[in-house]
């Protein structure tokens, strides 16, 4: 039987992968061994295969043999363990939802609705390190995925709207934290509706002003504001990281052999678990709206078209509707006046789910049917 090493299950994208798994009856057919980098000899989850007990993710002896490591631990495990494996001549597969190893040449990020024959070459070609792609990058493709698929994307420029767990656990705390720090300088003005609004507005902006708002994590106020911010600083291009990776990483995830220019700025917002994005897509030719619509909405199983009217966006194109789910609603979709090859369309989509567990819980599947097959 094989066996799967899963590293880094009980943080917050590792929880959502256990979910999935659970859910869709995953653990079947093969071992699985827990692994943790701070309760090794712990109890660990039963996943219907017996009472387990935690292993070290730092004991290398055992993880070499694994058939398949999954780690949803983060960038520095990643750094620090893969190296070591691959050195002493593990050839496993590495399934990982962190960053590191994403741009490496032999490695493919994984998003199999939009590039399942790209895994599947990779897989025949010997491949053996499948990364989870950035939620952004992932969310939109999953969107408009049928519009790369059918050569129709000159460029794309996106907008972003992302939500406070693309960011850790402690920074959903803390947006919270903060909305409770605000509420509180004006329970008293709230609660009388006869209160100016000039005066709440002005006691909400000196709590987002204060020094006792708590923005330890964010750096700044949240609740209430936003930030167009996020990762580091990449001097050469005057982009941040995040807004990088929108270019590098859909071109990788399409094997695209003339690369598509994407580009935007990508903005923290105040909601939980949903990234949203506003797309401006030049098109290479002038396709009915109609038809463009069909080849979106065709692309993939969860892609769901929202109807360009008030009562269908309220209900259908928010976080509040899709947090939670596997849902990737897009509305707002008409031509820009700019021209008939301007296309503008809205997406939503949870960014713990497709953003980041679902195609590892996916790849684990695609790898675990390609070693039956073997
Ligand atoms: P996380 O919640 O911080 O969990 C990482 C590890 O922290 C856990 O596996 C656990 O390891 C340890 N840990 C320590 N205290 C914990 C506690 N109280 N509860 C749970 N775990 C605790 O990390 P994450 O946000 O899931 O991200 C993991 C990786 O996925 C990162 O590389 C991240 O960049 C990537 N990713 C994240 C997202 C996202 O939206 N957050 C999206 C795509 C990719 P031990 O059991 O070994 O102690």
């Amino acid at each position: 039987m094989r066996k799967v090493g899963i590293v880094g299950w009980r943080g917050m994208v590792g929880s959502v992968l256990m979910d999935r798994m659970r859910e869709e009856k995953d653990f079947q057919g093969f071992e699985t061994i827990f692994f943790s980098t701070s309760q090794a000899g712990q109890k660990g989850p039963d996943v219907g295969q017996g009472e387990s007990i935690l292993c070290d993710a730092f004991d290398e002896k055992l993880l070499k043999t694994m058939d398949i490591i999954v780690t949803c631990q983060g960038s520095d495990y990643t750094k620090e363990m893969y190296p070591k494996l691959r050195a002493s001549g593990w050839k496993g597969y590495w399934i990982d939802a962190a960053s590191a190893l994403r741009m490496k040449d032999d490695s493919i990020i994984v998003l199999d609705p939009v590039n399942r024959s790209v895994i599947d070459n990779g897989l025949a070609a010997g491949i053996k390190d499948f990364i989870g792609g950035n939620c952004t990058v992932s969310l939109m493709l999953m969107a408009i995925g049928g519009l790369f698929h059918e050569n129709l994307v000159e460029w794309i420029s996106t907008m972003t709207y992302q939500a406070a767990s693309g960011a850790g656990a402690k920074n959903m705390r803390e947006l919270l934290l903060q909305m409770r720090h605000i509420t509180k300088s004006v329970n008293s003005l709230l609660d009388d509706p006869q209160a100016a609004i000039l005066e709440i507005d002005r006691a909400v902006s000196e709590s987002l002003r204060g020094k006792d708002l708590p923005t330890e994590n964010f750096n700044a106020p949240l609740a209430g504001s936003l930030i167009p911010w996020i990762d580091s600083f990449i001097p050469e291009t005057g982009q941040t990281r995040e807004e990088w990776k929108g270019f590098a990483e859909t071109n990788k995830i399409l094997a695209t052999s003339t690369p598509i220019p994407v580009d935007g700025i990508c903005v923290r917002v105040g909601s939980m678990r949903c990234h949203c994005q506003g797309l401006t897509i030049k098109l290479k030719k002038n396709v009915p709206l109609e038809d463009l619509t069909n080849i979106i909405k065709n692309a993939n199983e969860w892609v769901r078209i929202v109807e360009n009217s008030k009562e269908e966006t309220l209900k259908h194109l928010s976080p509040a509707a899709v947090s939670g789910t596997l849902n990737i609603p897009i509305g707002r979709i008409r031509k820009l006046n700019i021209g008939p090859e301007y296309l503008t369309a809205f997406t939503v989509g949870d960014q713990l789910l497709w953003g980041a567990a679902e195609p590892i819980r996916r790849i684990l599947k695609i790898v675990l049917e390609y070693l039956h097959r073997g």
